[in-house]
């Protein structure tokens, strides 16, 4: 079997591994990306958080990407049982980017892809990884379209798989998620809006007017179509009949502002769904591989975390690739790990307590504090890492304070006039 060999090797060239290639590349350090696919292909995850662009930024895409004519955005909006709030993300507490895109993740990530293999580096396409041995310098046994076999040696491994999660698999580092399985089903639609208050530069998280823990997503898009999708445990799906277009479409329906906004809504895909996507790892990293992305921990699609958490990870990862190179000492513990966890934790707690109904509370509470807004506002627009923000230092406490004070709000008596 024929052997290669290069510093750095990055499994998938979706956002996780096509930043941190171009990262890597620009600080001089040879890196090679096996993605299994052929781009574009389809991916979930359409909705990007403003925090994402620093790393894009960092990586040199940001020229192509505001070209590239994707959907502007700028917040996010909820709505249950008629209640609307909106987030405008440039409002917020934490300096940085406030407005991102949604986009068909086929376009963006090959647009990602192909901006860092016209920076120079070198992607193969249509290339699985299917082992590895980490006895000595790590080795990866590489398998084509063609069927052709190889094998690369490599410094290090970058795992940026996503949902492919190869080395967790490989290794047996895969760990049940502590939140419960859930269940999304999803398409895209020619949404067909005629509602001229309806705001396409925000994604809009709707909540089911009966169970709480139900709630769809709709992520407008630059050509006239949206993202469309609903997410619920199992056991709340499993009365449901039909096809899954029909099963989707019968969940829109019980719900009267989203039934009304895509009553002209048709879909051009077909409808899909994905289910136990909660994922954890026993390590995130060791001294010959760290996990980026998807292929480490993912909690939930409801605060569309996951692009920005991946990039995040990139940068981490390759900012401690860059001082190992340079000959300095690289903790992978204390340099990756825990520094990825803590923002990843902070999206655990208000993930746990939108499902618990409590960051609902305060989502849907009338009158809020503009300061208290705006600290909300930066978790919502990704910087989970910021700890100069208290409800990213000491989001539980904090969150629970905010959710007493509605729920005191809402049980005093309304004054007498
Ligand atoms: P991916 O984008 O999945 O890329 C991994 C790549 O690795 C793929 O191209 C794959 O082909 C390749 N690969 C896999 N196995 C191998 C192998 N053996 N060898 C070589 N290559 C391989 N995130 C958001 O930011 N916003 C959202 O609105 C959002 N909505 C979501 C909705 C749902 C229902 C779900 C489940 C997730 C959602 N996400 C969202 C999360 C988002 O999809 C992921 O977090 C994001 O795609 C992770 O990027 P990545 O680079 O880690 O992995």
């Amino acid at each position: 079997i024929p052997e290669f060999e290069t510093q750095v090797a990055i499994i998938g060239a979706g956002p996780a591994g096509a930043i941190a290639a171009s990262l890597l590349h620009k600080a001089g350090i040879r890196v090679l990306v096996l993605e299994r696919q052929q781009f574009p292909r389809f991916s979930i995850g359409e909705s990007l958080l403003p925090c994402c662009m620093q790393f894009i930024e960092a990586a040199g895409m940001s020229e192509a990407l505001n070209k590239a004519g994707f959907q502007f955005k700028n917040g996010a909006a909820f709505r249950r049982n008629g209640n609307y709030n909106c987030f405008d993300f440039t409002d917020k507490f934490t300096q940085g980017p406030g407005t991102t895109f949604q986009v068909e993740r086929a376009h963006f990530d090959k647009l990602l892809a192909d901006t860092a293999a016209a920076q120079g580096v070198n992607i193969r396409y249509g290339h699985s990884v299917t082992a590895i041995d980490l006895n000595a310098r790590p080795i990866l046994d590489i398998s084509d379209d063609q069927g052709k076999q190889y094998r690369l040696q490599a410094d290090f491994i970058l795992d940026a798989s996503g949902f492919g999660r190869v080395l967790p698999r490989l290794l047996d580092l895969e760990r049940p998620s502590n939140l419960p399985p859930r269940q999304a089903i999803f398409t895209h639609v020619e949404d067909g809006i005629t509602d001229p208050d309806f705001d396409r530069n925000k994604i809009l998280i709707s909540v089911h007017p009966q169970h709480q823990d139900i709630w769809y997503w709709l992520i407008p898009f630059s050509n006239g179509r949206c993202s469309l999708g609903v997410v619920a445990e199992p056991a709340r799906l499993a009365h449901q009949q039909g096809t899954l277009e029909q099963q989707l479409f019968a969940l829109v329906n019980e719900e009267p502002g989203l039934k009304r906004l895509l009553s002209n809504a048709r879909a051009v895909r077909d409808t899909a769904q994905l289910g136990g996507y909660s994922a954890r790892v026993s390590t995130l990293a060791t001294d010959k591989f760290a996990l980026l992305g998807n292929a480490g921990e993912f909690l939930d699609p409801v605060f569309s975390s996951g692009v920005t958490i991946a990039m995040q990870s990139s940068a981490l990862a390759t900012d401690c690739l860059m001082r190992k190179y340079n000959g300095e000492e690289v903790n992978w513990d204390k340099d990756y790990c825990q520094p990825l966890t803590q923002g990843v934790d902070t999206f655990r707690t208000y993930v746990e307590a939108w499902y618990d109904g409590r960051f609902q509370q305060v989502i849907f509470s009338e009158d809020q504090n503009p300061k208290v807004k705006q600290m909300i506002c930066s978790i919502l627009a990704g910087y989970a890492w910021d700890r100069d923000n208290p409800f990213v230092k000491d989001s539980l406490r904090r969150l629970n304070m905010v959710v007493e004070l509605c729920a005191d709000r809402q049980s005093s008596p309304t004054p007498e006039p």
